[in-house]
């Protein structure tokens, strides 16, 4: 860490950081990860190979037998699902503003238009209640994402599914380790992503995978994975449909297979700290403050962040002060994330403000405090005092 010098430029009141920076995640690996990437390194093979297999083996065994391939980020893999479902232009695919742009984007992606619902701004992910409405002819796929890891209601989704015969492709991108009534996110339902980049629950450094229905989507997987080849004997080679170029390196399944075995022990240290923000945003002077909490989900979610919404109605600065003034008292935040519908990519498709109130409302107002498992117990304090203090200083009298 670098030490600020004193500068006479500094004009504006800084809360100097008593304690070391904390980010607002940071991955947990171990030694022996470590040094089993050095061994990889080593064995002459470093792309795709043992590593790979081995690591979708143990994934697969996790999701309850379901086959499950590996990629190179949690974006390709649905990307990939939407392929294998048969999406297309003239298609659409019915998801929420409210997410990380990839899971609009790769709807794009396929030639077919991402049709957005509001979500529920208690959950904040997709309002279950608007999905029917709309649908057309045309809908081929429900796409929800399963923010901070809070599962969206299956039941409902597919149900909603059933009846009107399409396919769904989770985006559970943040959800790996969460459950549905007692059930693993990943070991039911139709497509599951998973996404094990640096900020997820496990990570590979970048990576992900996708839980697939059968061998024969499997087999698709393989082949859009990587340049639609199918290799037969020693020298066989078909080429059928075009693939991309999104296999996983031996290097990052080997980091994949020495964080699975931590996800347990990840989950308990992630829920324990959840559990603290809830007792110090419980302190009456913090609770008159009205920030939005989410919800106190303690069986289904891997609390793979905790986000709060800032009561913008009641503050005389925006996201980005308060941001700017946490960082200053040494504590980093996040924006997960702005209302895709509002980017200008979208807006030229014809969306605009107003459409989706609730993702705007969250869009501009959420914001992702620190939660990794390195964290300590006292950090959560220091955390929530900070955000109050400053939103004291910033409040609407
Ligand atoms: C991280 C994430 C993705 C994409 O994962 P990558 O591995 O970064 O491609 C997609 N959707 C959501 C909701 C995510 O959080």
């Amino acid at each position: 860490m670098t030490r600020a010098m004193p500068s006479p430029a500094a004009a504006k009141p800084q809360v100097k950081p008593a304690e070391a920076y904390l980010p607002f995640t940071r991955p947990t690996i171990d030694d022996a990860t470590i040094a089993g990437v050095a061994e990889v390194l080593r064995s002459g093979w470093i792309t795709s190979g043992p590593q790979v297999k081995a690591f979708e083996a143990k994934l697969s065994e996790y999701f309850g037998g379901r086959p499950v391939r590996a990629c190179n980020s949690g974006t390709c893999t649905m990307e990939i699902a939407l392929r294998i479902a048969g999406v297309g232009p003239g298609h659409e695919v019915i998801t929420t503003p409210l997410s990380w742009v990839a899971s609009s984007n790769v709807v794009l992606e396929t030639g077919a238009r991402p049709v957005f619902v509001d979500i529920d701004p208690v959950t904040r992910t997709i309002d279950l209640g608007l999905v029917e409405a709309a649908i057309t002819p045309r809908t081929r796929a429900i796409l929800p994402i399963d923010l901070a890891g809070l599962p969206v209601d299956r039941d409902r989704l597919y149900s909603i599914a059933r009846k009107h015969n399409l396919r769904v492709v989770e985006d559970a991108a943040q959800s790996f380790g969460s459950t549905w009534k007692g059930r693993r996110i990943g070991s039911f339902g139709d497509f599951v992503s998973i996404s094990f980049h640096a900020n997820k629950n496990i990570t590979t450094v970048e990576g992900g995978c996708l839980v697939l229905n059968d061998e024969r989507e499997a087999a698709l997987a393989e082949q859009y994975r990587l340049q639609g080849v199918v290799r037969t004997g020693h020298d066989g080679m078909e080429v059928e449909l075009v693939g991309g170029k999104y296999n996983m390196t031996d290097v990052a399944a080997r980091i994949g297979l020495g964080q699975l075995p931590h996800l347990a022990e990840f989950q308990a240290r992630r829920r324990d700290l959840a559990r603290a923000y809830f007792e110090e945003f419980d302190r009456p002077v913090v609770r008159s403050l009205g920030i939005g909490l989410p919800p106190e989900n303690f069986t289904d979610s891997n609390w793979h962040m905790f986000q709060v919404i800032l009561p913008e109605e009641r503050m005389t600065t925006r996201r980005s002060g308060v941001m700017e003034e946490m960082k200053s008292a040494g504590i980093g935040t996040g924006v997960h994330y702005p209302a895709i519908h509002l980017f200008a990519l979208y807006r030229r498709m014809g969306w605009k403000d107003g459409d989706f109130p609730h993702a705007e409302y969250a869009g501009r107002n959420i914001l992702t405090l620190p939660l990794f498992p390195a964290m300590e117990r006292p950090d959560i304090p220091r955390v929530v005092r900070a955000l109050a203090s400053i939103l004291g200083r910033h409040s609407k009298a």
